[in-house]
């Protein structure tokens, strides 16, 4: 094991805390695209967001040129509760892995809805709040996305209405619980509470949803509705925005302790944490301070970078949605039934992919066998139980940990670990089990999913 100079875990005052958020925007070249009508494709206009989503949200979305946002004491005194999260030294996987490399990572899974969606739920609720209004509607899938927005609604007094994919409804029911116990009232996705939940349940009956299908119901509940808007938790500029709490804390740290990253992983569903970690550092890429590898991580069965298409799609089945540009398998995309790992959604965030598209950062996709394996790995040498969804970046982590053996090299690798698997025993059981397989789409199954992208560019 390499000497230990440097502490197990390093953690910013409460005094060192960012007290702003960074919008990387401000230093892309090439901006993300703007939110486009479902309806015509043509740009989206504030005014016409505002039935969808909170005003200062909105603000937030469309401010290509505004570098820095102060983060309101109301916001800064909630993260205060479980902020700043440790930036960890892994020095025992590291001993594991007998390599040179040092390996750090950034801890989200230490507040109680398990992961860093809190970061940005907490901003969402407040701005909702500030705007005056009584709710917010939302998805969630696995239900850390609902179990954040409803801790944060439940601190300032907010209704939360949640729209969960029923298979996970029925397969998490404490996940379910842990949110009604905080207030937020749930509902199993597609549903007979709306116009477009009857639809798809009348078109395929007996499905057991997806979270394009709960995106479409959060919706039509909040335009719909007086005093209601709209939240997400990933995708979105705003969530990127919110979320770069996790890579300017990271990069503090790292200065504190005199350590510069070589490697930078994230894994990538709709890119929020990824963004979140990375854009702090792509920043110095972007204006040509200083060079880092910055690697994406998604699964294999859902490959959106590395096999998706650059174009303007649907984020949602019911197309009530703005369309994005980003990497995207089309709205029409089901990743297969054996997928376990997470990170499901059909697109990414257009910041990501821009990035990407622009060569600032690159993509890699993992099989979920191979994710679980490094993820039993890390558990049983770090201690953290890991949430399926931050394995696919230890994977990546460990893989070039053991690039670093075989050439000698000290690089410093830094990888977010986004939160806890409490509620993924069923992957963990069919893992441990052996039952678990791997799907890689063919290009014919791709197909199917393009088919579904918009007509009119
Ligand atoms: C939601 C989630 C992710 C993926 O979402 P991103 O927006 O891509 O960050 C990753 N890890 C955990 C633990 C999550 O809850």
């Amino acid at each position: 094991m390499t000497e230990r100079t440097i502490p197990y875990k390093t953690y910013l005052t409460e005094e060192e805390m960012p007290k702003q958020w960074y919008n990387v925007r401000a230093d892309m070249k090439n901006k993300p695209a703007p939110l486009a009508d479902p309806a015509t494709g043509n740009p989206l206009p504030a005014e016409a967001l505002e039935p969808v989503f909170c005003k200062e949200l909105i603000a937030q979305e469309l401010d290509n040129d505004t570098r820095y946002f102060d983060i309101p004491k109301e916001v800064l005194d909630f993260y205060k509760m479980y902020r700043p999260s440790p930036l960890i030294r892994a020095y025992y996987l590291e001993k594991l892995l007998d390599t040179p490399a040092h390996i750090y990572y950034k801890y989200e899974g230490g507040n109680t809805s398990g992961s860093h969606k809190l970061n940005s739920a907490i901003a969402q609720a407040y701005y909702a709040k500030k705007q005056g209004l009584k709710g917010v509607t939302t998805e969630t899938g696995a239900g850390q996305w609902g179990t954040a927005l409803s801790m944060a609604c439940s601190y300032f007094g907010l209704d939360c209405d949640v729209y969960m994919v029923k298979v996970s409804y029925e397969q998490k029911p404490f996940r379910r619980e842990v949110m009604n116990t905080y207030g937020a009232a749930v509902t199993p996705s597609p549903s007979m509470k709306t116009n477009v939940g009857k639809a798809i349940l009348e078109e395929h009956p007996g499905t057991t949803g997806s979270l394009g299908c709960a995106i479409s119901e959060a919706v039509e509940v909040a335009v719909s509705s007086e005093g209601y808007r709209y939240v997400l938790g990933s995708v979105l500029n705003q969530v990127l925005l919110h979320q770069s709490i996790i890579g300017l804390e990271a990069k503090a740290a790292l200065d504190k302790l005199g350590e510069k990253a070589d490697i930078i992983i994230g894994c990538a569903g709709g890119g929020s944490n990824l963004g979140g970690l990375i854009t702090p550092f792509a920043a110095e890429k972007l204006r040509e301070e200083n060079d880092y590898q910055i690697i994406a991580v998604e699964p294999a069965s859902c490959p959106s970078l590395t096999r998706g298409k650059f174009a303007y799609d649907f984020c949602d089945t019911g197309k009530v949605c703005p369309l994005a540009k980003m990497y995207t398998l089309g709205s029409g995309f089901i990743p297969s039934p054996n997928h376990a790992g997470g990170l499901r959604y059909h697109g990414m965030s257009p910041v990501v992919s821009q990035l990407y598209h622009d060569g600032i950062i690159e993509a890699t996709s993992v099989e979920q066998t191979a994710v679980f394996d490094a993820a039993v790995k890390f558990a049983r040498v770090e201690g953290i139980l890991p949430a399926p969804e931050s394995s696919h970046a230890i994977k990546v982590a460990i893989d070039e940990a053991l690039k670093c053996k075989e050439t000698g090299e000290e690089k410093v690798i830094l990888f977010g670990l986004t939160g806890t698997g409490y509620f993924d025993m069923y992957a963990y059981e069919a893992f441990n089990n052996g039952t678990m397989t791997d799907y890689i789409p063919t290009d014919e199954d791709l197909e199917i999913g393009f088919a579904s992208l918009p007509k009119f560019e």
